[in-house]
């Protein structure tokens, strides 16, 4: 191996350093931020339509190690929108195929596979040991247990959603500031455990789009950069081309970060 050229460089390899170059010349990331992303673990539940793009991307810059939960098995209907499988992998579970299709990407990423539905008696132990949280699924039970796990375990909340042509995007920080999932979602809507494109359709590149807008929170948020997100909420009207955020308030009276 040829000596490095500069003492930052000092722990990646020169496969790494070309692999990266274009992240660490950002002036945010540089090679102290590509550290911080390989030595960061980041948990993304639901390997669907939100958790295909913004898996493919936190492992494409380096995020070293990866948690995917999905008690699912890819289906025909799944591929409009679920770009970490393959057609060749109908059948398959979905958290061995996000894991095959992650390291063959990048194979500096590890990835820790829970082929499990997260529920009350397992949660705690599946975000034990990461630094950042991707809500990436398609139903409330999941996500109100979630948001609950993660404030109470302090650890930053990534959630999304995507439905038709609509998406809408949050960071939850626990901090006595910082309005938690349930400001915004008090309780949970009926018939809310139907995932919504079942019902309802959605557009694959929209739910690729807040994937990806997840990513980058993520990446921010192990780079311990702050976000308008923690505060406010992005909602994105794909038919109309419109991004729009508003306030989110903490509310006094909340159920999970209130007194
Ligand atoms: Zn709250």
């Amino acid at each position: 191996m040829s000596p490095k050229p500069r003492a930052d460089f000092a722990d990646f390899s020169e496969e790494e350093t070309q692999r990266y170059s274009r992240n660490a010349l950002l002036a945010e990331v540089g090679w102290e931020g590509q550290a911080r992303w390989r030595a960061g673990k980041v948990l993304v539940v639901g390997a669907g339509g939100l958790g295909s793009a913004a898996l493919l991307y936190l492992a494409a810059a380096g995020v070293g190690r990866l948690g995917v939960v999905d008690g699912d098995a890819v289906e025909l209907s799944n591929l409009q929108r679920q770009i970490l499988h393959r057609s060749a992998g109908v059948g398959r579970r979905k958290a061995a195929s996000a894991a095959a299709s992650l390291t063959a990407l990048n194979p500096h990423c590890r990835v820790a596979t829970f082929d499990l539905r997260l529920a009350p008696d397992n949660v705690r132990d599946v975000v034990q040991g990461f630094e950042v949280v991707l809500d990436a699924s398609d139903n409330f039970p999941t996500r109100f247990l979630l948001a609950e796990c993660c404030w109470r375990q302090g650890l930053p909340l990534v959630s999304a959603a995507a439905t038709g042509w609509h998406g809408q995007l949050l960071v939850a920080a626990p901090g006595p500031a910082n309005p938690c999932y349930r400001c915004l979602v008090p309780e949970t809507p009926p018939a809310a455990a139907v995932p919504a494109s079942t019902a309802a359709g959605i557009l694959g590149a929209v739910a690729g789009a807040l994937g990806c807008l997840q990513a980058v929170e993520a990446l921010k948020l192990l780079l311990g950069r702050d976000s308008d997100l923690t505060r406010r909420l992005l909602a994105y009207d794909g038919l109309q081309g419109r991004f729009q955020s508003v306030d989110r308030v903490k509310r006094p009276d909340c159920p999970l970060c209130g007194p």
